[in-house]
């Protein structure tokens, strides 16, 4: 048995068409505005350099406006968080993607922080990680989603799946463990404290493994016929390479992604996708409490 493997590519596609659909509908019903998202680029980091060109290129191939904001490696912290700032009260914006990693001087939480709620198209504020957690509408981390997109694409039925992430991060790991439970999966998160490692992956029916450690998951460690998604990235003497050893794993799953191809784009596609949500503000307003009355009570 040879797994199909997931082509994350013409997924994203698929859906950078539909987000380009909407942006004309939301344009048609808003005088011809569009969405805009405002991209944040601390410091000279080559290769966050190219993911956000990469954003920047989609997003107006997408029809909507990238306004891009690239401050010094050794800007102070109150100039980036003033910036944060004032592009949560910019109407022109409707969302804010601050590049990460950040320079050393910057505070990422603090930072954060600062990102109106509303514009988190990066879903990484708290008040998105609790609306997510809470499994309420919000605005969810691209990654995550991505994936979640993928899985449905390849017909993969999460309902009672037995899940297993590897990785924790506020990014990856953890935001998908909320989506994948929303999902109602059986979900097992992993880290690097976790015993047998191979013993926990090997019950997984749907494996995703979101590292950074080059072919970390081996055939060994799959169920045969699990659907493994593969979000590392890891740039080695090889080329781009994945968490999961594809060559042997795909041998025996039963749907992979492939590094490049298979998350990667999708991620980019999820935020433009997140843009156009979050221009059409549907994403909170049930959500988020009515302004106060003058009288300082809740409107009903
Ligand atoms: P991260 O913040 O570095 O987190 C890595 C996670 O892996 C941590 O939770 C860590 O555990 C865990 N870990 C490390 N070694 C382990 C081991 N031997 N066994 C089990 N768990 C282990 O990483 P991230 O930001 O989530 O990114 C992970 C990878 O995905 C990277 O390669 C990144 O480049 C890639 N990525 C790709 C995309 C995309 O769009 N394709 C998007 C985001 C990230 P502890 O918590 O215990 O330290």
């Amino acid at each position: 048995m040879s797994a199909s493997v997931i082509d994350g590519k013409a997924i994203a596609a698929a859906v950078r068409a539909r987000v380009a659909e909407g942006v004309r509908e939301f344009a048609a019903e808003n005088e011809g505005r569009v969405p805009g998202l405002a991209t944040v680029l601390a410091g000279d980091d080559p290769a966050s350099a190219i993911y956000v060109s990469s954003k920047r290129k989609l997003t107006e191939e997408a029809g909507m406006r990238s306004i891009h904001h690239q401050l010094a490696t050794d800007a102070p912290p109150e100039e980036l968080l003033a910036l944060v700032e004032s592009l949560g009260a910019d109407p022109g914006v409707d969302g804010i993607l601050v590049q990460l990693p950040l320079p050393a001087q910057h505070d990422q939480d603090a930072v954060i922080a600062r990102i109106d709620p509303a514009k988190d198209v990066d879903g990484l504020t708290a008040t998105s990680a609790g609306l997510l957690a809470r499994g309420r509408p919000g605005l969810v981390p691209c990654t995550p989603r991505g994936i979640v997109e993928l899985l449905r694409s390849a017909d993969v039925e999460l309902a009672g799946a037995d899940a297993v992430i590897v990785g924790r991060s506020i990014l990856v790991g953890r935001p998908l463990s909320a989506l994948l439970l929303n999902e109602d999966a059986t979900v097992t998160v992993c880290h690097s404290r976790t015993v047998d490692l191979g013993s926990v992956c090997r019950r997984a029916d749907v494996l995703v493994a979101a590292v950074g450690s080059p072919r970390l998951i081996g055939a060994e460690m799959v169920k045969p016929g699990a659907a493994v998604i593969d979000v590392g990235t890891n740039r080695t003497d090889d080329g781009l390479v994945g968490d999961v050893d594809f060559d042997s794993v795909r041998a025996l799953a039963g749907a992979i992604t492939p590094v490049p191809g298979g998350v990667g784009p999708m991620t980019i596609a999820m935020l433009l996708d997140n843009t156009l949500r979050a221009a059409r503000g549907r994403h909170s307003w049930d959500e988020r409490p009515a302004p106060l009355l003058r009288s300082g009570r809740r409107p009903v």
